[in-house]
């Protein structure tokens, strides 16, 4: 089956643009400039892969990733001209997937559509109760882990930002995500701690 993008971005070049080579990819697509509309076709739809552009007229596009974030877990890559590294950061903390600076290479574009492809598979494929990698196994219901199949002891807090990162395999995390999920708030003066783990 196709896969369904919905591309929200409100330059009609860009956006005619992305579009026309998704299309020349096989992809389906959902098209719109704003974000308030890109909520309702998310809702109605529920496409595969989202890319968003964060200057839009109505709403911010950090909001858009927000409230998609609060009832799924689909890629999302944003696409925008914004360069400041404070809302590259906040688009990735709010869990956006990627990020690609404008202007860049459709080339470039698609071919990180593929990786976020390739996550939506595997999360589609896996209800994550073990994972295996090469000399290392873990059993997430157990909290066994072994390497060359001997068991090894891990902290309860080792153990969880080690599933915490095989969950996220592929993508970047920030700080402060990794430090949220793990110790369930974010305070920068404790850094240090997650840098030893
Ligand atoms: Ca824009």
């Amino acid at each position: 089956m196709n896969n369904l993008v919905l591309v929200v971005e409100d330059d009609k070049y860009i956006s005619n643009f992305i579009n026309m080579s998704l299309k020349q990819e096989g992809y389906g697509i959902l098209s719109t400039i704003n974000g308030n509309e890109a909520l309702n076709l998310f809702y109605a739809n529920n496409p595969d892969i989202v890319i968003l552009d964060l200057g839009l007229p109505d709403i911010d596009g950090l909001d858009v990733i927000k409230k998609i974030r609060e009832i799924s877990n689909k890629p999302i890559i944003v696409v925008s001209a914004r360069l400041e590294e404070q809302e590259k950061i906040k688009a990735l903390d709010l869990g956006a997937n990627d990020y690609v600076i404008k202007p860049f290479y459709m080339g470039e574009l698609l071919a990180r559509i593929r990786v976020a492809k390739r996550m939506l598979e595997m999360n589609n494929s896996e209800e994550l109760n073990t994972f295996e990698k090469d000399y290392l196994y873990i059993d997430f219901i157990s909290r066994e882990v072994q390497i060359d199949h001997k068991n090894i002891h891990l902290t309860p807090i080792e153990f969880n930002l080690l599933k915490l990162l095989i969950e996220h395999r592929g993508k970047v995390l920030t700080h402060n995500y990794i430090q949220k999920r793990i110790w369930g708030y974010e305070d920068s003066s404790n850094q240090n701690a997650l840098r030893v783990f």
